[in-house]
């Protein structure tokens, strides 16, 4: 059996957005991942679903599977005929033994690529605004270990050169031993005074970034209990954070929300909350399941063409009527000449994006806009396909029936509420740590309100509750809970810049 290739794979740092398109095709292409502790478990959701996910990771000298057998796994799935994802933190080789790995599979001759990537020592640069080379102060930089083995204890670095040879100096893994280091670099003639910049996990919104002197930032970091992973940046090119940091100033720097929608859903407004540098936690309090049955909404499909008009309240029900109609062999000329009624702009991106073009957004993104923009064009005799979920309210069958039309309204998919979320959701706002949930439809909030019960109130603490609309706020207030937040339009863009205004800047 010819082997298959093993790709050595830099993740990058972290912000999964720093991941190369190289590495991101030989991901999806993967039959194995084999993916490490500081390689962001997100980028796992390139592979695909029946690649199989092996974690080896490590954190600091804990190893949960030891380095040679991690290379000869490597190995022996590749010779198996597998092809290989071998996904590392950052850069792979830059001290992440990636040459000891490529070595093992060059001797047992299995093919290997390896694919750069963007590596912590230069992200925690940029991300906390430290240019690492700068014209007018230093024109080399060193990348280097301060967790050397044990019996070496470091000796082997050039302190002299170092100190005084070299501009700027980016240690990994010298968090244990960063007393020594400032000491050594000190006593072979670098400046007492030089500035020294410590970035805890870099790129990510729990990114922290510690400043000081190098004769004090030992004594600062320990008091500020800083772990790895952790970077240490020496040089004088530290000073230009002061006016070049960036990310650490978005508006949402800092601060932890708790997203309940859909996963399927959650991305758009993951991206956006990222990009203000808000940390996001996806932990869907609904699940999306098929009817019990497809009888009603089967019929209906299977006569489109006779519909004056197809209304559509929400993305889940776009995604399941075009699922629906692919199941049943149809494809959008059975839609020919039916106009498209979309509740709202997020709504009309998902027709948008399966090729079609809605007829009319009603001004007010509620049911009741859609009743009272159809009623004022007129519905009498015209026949109306509303495929809904088992929970949504009957206003709009209602109000066009009473006006003369004639709707269908089949059922087109359910929500379910999780059984299995109840106790991450506990101990994530036990921890206290979370600054708000966010709620994009009743629903996600009536199914967290029944996993609690009235303990909600208790576990709440300091946690904000922000709802996208009137009709989420009303489910919310209902149970006796506060709406910190609802933004003038029901858009989860319009909820996203009321939240960067809701929050004084860090
Ligand atoms: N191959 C990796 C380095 C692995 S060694 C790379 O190129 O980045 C592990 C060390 O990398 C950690 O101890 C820490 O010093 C550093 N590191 C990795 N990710 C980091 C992050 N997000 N923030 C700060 N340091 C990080």
């Amino acid at each position: 059996m010819n082997p298959g290739k093993v790709y050595l794979i830099g993740a990058g740092p972290g912000d999964p957005g720093l991941l190369t398109i190289k590495g991101r095709d030989c991901l999806a292409r993967a039959d194995v991942i084999i993916y490490d502790y500081l390689a962001n478990p997100v980028l796992l959701g390139y592979a695909r679903p029946e690649a199989e996910r092996i974690y080896v990771g490590k954190s600091c000298g804990k190893h949960s599977l030891p380095q040679d057998e991690i290379n000869q796994l490597l190995a022996d799935k590749a010779a198996a005929g597998l092809n290989v994802a071998r996904l590392k933190g950052g850069d792979p080789y830059v001290f992440g033994r990636g040459g000891e790995e490529a070595s093992l599979l060059h001797q047992q001759n299995i093919p290997f690529e390896v694919v750069p990537g963007v590596t912590a020592g230069f992200a925690a640069a940029a991300y906390a605004g430290i240019p690492l080379t700068h014209r007018d102060i230093t024109t080399s930089v060193a990348l280097l270990t301060g967790h050397e083995r044990p019996e070496r204890k470091l000796s082997s670095l050039d302190w002299q050169k170092l100190a005084t040879g070299l501009g700027t100096l980016i240690f990994y893994m010298g968090m244990t031993n960063l007393k020594l280091i400032s000491e050594k670099l000190i006593e072979h003639g670098r400046a007492a005074d030089t500035p020294v910049a410590v970035v805890q996990w870099a790129t990510l919104p729990r990114q922290k970034t510690l400043t000081g002197r190098l004769d004090e930032i030992a004594e600062q970091v320990a008091k500020a209990k800083i772990e790895p992973p952790a970077v240490i940046i020496i040089g004088e090119v530290v000073r230009y954070r002061e006016e070049l940091r960036w990310y650490d100033n978005l508006p949402l720097f800092g601060r932890r929300f708790l997203i309940t929608r859909p996963r399927a859903q959650a991305a758009s407004f993951v991206a956006l909350l990222q990009a203000q540098g808000a940390e996001t936690i996806c932990i869907p309090t609904i699940e999306i399941a098929p009817p019990d049955d497809w009888q009603p909404c089967d019929q209906a499909l299977g006569q489109l063409g006779d519909y004056d008009g197809l209304i559509l309240t929400s993305a889940n029900a776009v995604d399941a009527l075009f699922d629906r109609m692919s199941v049943l062999g149809l494809d959008l000329r059975a839609l020919a000449g039916v106009k498209i009624i979309a509740v709202g702009p997020k709504t009309a991106k998902s027709i948008e994006t399966r090729g079609l073009k809605p007829d009319l957004i009603p001004s007010d993104y509620r049911a009741e806009g859609v009743v009272d923009e159809l009623l004022a064009r007129g519905v009498s005799g015209k026949r109306y396909l509303y495929p809904h979920t088992a929970i949504s309210r009957s206003l709009i069958p209602d109000c066009l029936n009473a006006a003369g039309a004639l709707v269908d309204a089949p059922i087109i998919y359910r929500t379910l509420a999780p059984q299995d979320k109840q106790e991450m959701i506990r101990h994530l706002l036990e921890s206290g740590e979370l600054d708000a949930i966010c709620f994009s439809s009743s629903s996600t909030f009536d199914n967290l309100h029944a996993m609690f019960g009235d303990e909600l109130h208790q576990l709440q603490g300091e946690t904000a509750f922000f709802s996208i609309g009137p009709l989420t706020s009303a489910s919310i207030r209902k149970r006796g809970f506060e709406v910190a937040l609802e933004p003038q339009s029901w858009t989860l863009d319009a909820l996203v810049e009321a939240m960067v205004e809701y929050y004084p800047n860090p």
